[in-house]
């Protein structure tokens, strides 16, 4: 089983003509609700490939939080250790979209009340994991306490570090795998690509949108190309990255091929719109390869 210790958002998409100016209200083209949140979002990407996995999270008592845990469940992902808030509201991005052009304002709400209480109530999840995937969209001390906990517990950690100012690197020790795509990668350590992959081999996997991702094996560095195709929303690619790797590794995949997985798996959510839209099944994933 994988669990997921993260966040769950309703997107809220409005395409317009032009953005309004300070003080204007203009109307719009188009509205739609779309599930996201990236701990949702690695989630879908994982039990679409067919594993089991559970997601720990926080949303409000409000409809949004209703949706999401519907969307999850119809996904066939346990959803009994995602609590509701007494207080705060479901998280939202308020995504504003005018030609490719886009501006975003993310509430996190529920997303930090996840406490380390709540990773108590379900430790019984973590403890039965082959690997627990953590993003940073969630409290520090709550990303802090799964870490410690993860590790008591020998299980595995992909963490996903986005934001990457919500990271630390002292947690380096203790991470089975980071994947930062570059600007993140950039933002936390500073140091030349080649140095760091040297630095933190079998552990550190860079990704590279459209190039695909890197790594070191310990011995060489390894640049495992993308899948060249035409992008029609690139929303959401890392998360499917994310949830494909996880599976490919709990499915005892090595590295290297694991990497080539999920690279292939992330080529096909870009072909479709919306993060969780694009995410493919393991048949798709197959067929892409064969
Ligand atoms: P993020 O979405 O977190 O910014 P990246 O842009 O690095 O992360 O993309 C993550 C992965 O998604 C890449 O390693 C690659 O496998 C895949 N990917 C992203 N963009 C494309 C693209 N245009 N064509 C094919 N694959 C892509």
């Amino acid at each position: 089983m994988i669990t997921v210790i993260g966040s769950l958002n309703m997107d809220l998409i409005v395409q317009m003509d032009a953005f309004p100016k300070q003080g204007e209200t203009i109307l719009g083209q188009a509205f739609q609700t779309v599930p996201g949140g990236k701990g949702a979002n690695q989630a879908v990407a994982a039990a679409r490939l067919g594993h089991e996995v559970a997601m720990i999270g926080c949303v409000g008592k409000d409809s949004f939080g209703e949706a999401l845990r519907s969307v999850l469940q119809q996904e066939h992902i346990q959803t009994g250790a995602i609590v509701s808030s007494p207080s705060a509201l479901t998280g939202i991005a308020n995504i504003l979209i005018y030609n490719n052009d886009n501006r975003i304002v993310v509430v996190p709400g529920a997303n930090y009340e996840l406490s380390p209480s709540h990773l108590e109530a379900s430790k019984h999840l973590i403890q039965k994991s082959q690997m627990v995937i953590i993003q940073l969209e969630i409290p520090k001390e709550t990303t802090a306490y799964a870490i410690r906990m993860c590790k008591e517990a020998g299980v595995p950690i992909l963490l996903n570090p986005a934001p990457a100012a919500n990271f630390d690197v002292q947690w380096m020790e203790d991470i089975t795998y980071l994947t930062p795509n570059e600007t993140e990668c950039a933002e936390i350590f500073n140091e030349p690509i080649d140095h760091l992959l040297e630095k933190y081999p079998n552990k550190l996997i860079i990704t590279l949108g459209s190039d695909g991702a890197r790594y070191s094996d310990g011995t060489y560095p390894i640049h495992v190309p993308g899948y060249m195709t035409t992008a029609v929303d690139t929303t959401g690619a890392g998360d499917t990255f994310n949830g494909a790797l996880a599976y490919a590794l709990v499915e005892g995949q090595s590295l290297d091929e694991a990497v080539y997985f999920a690279n292939i798996a992330a080529s096909l959510s870009v072909e479709k719109f919306s993060a969780q839209g694009g995410m493919p099944t393991l048949d798709a994933v197959f067929a892409r390869m064969a």
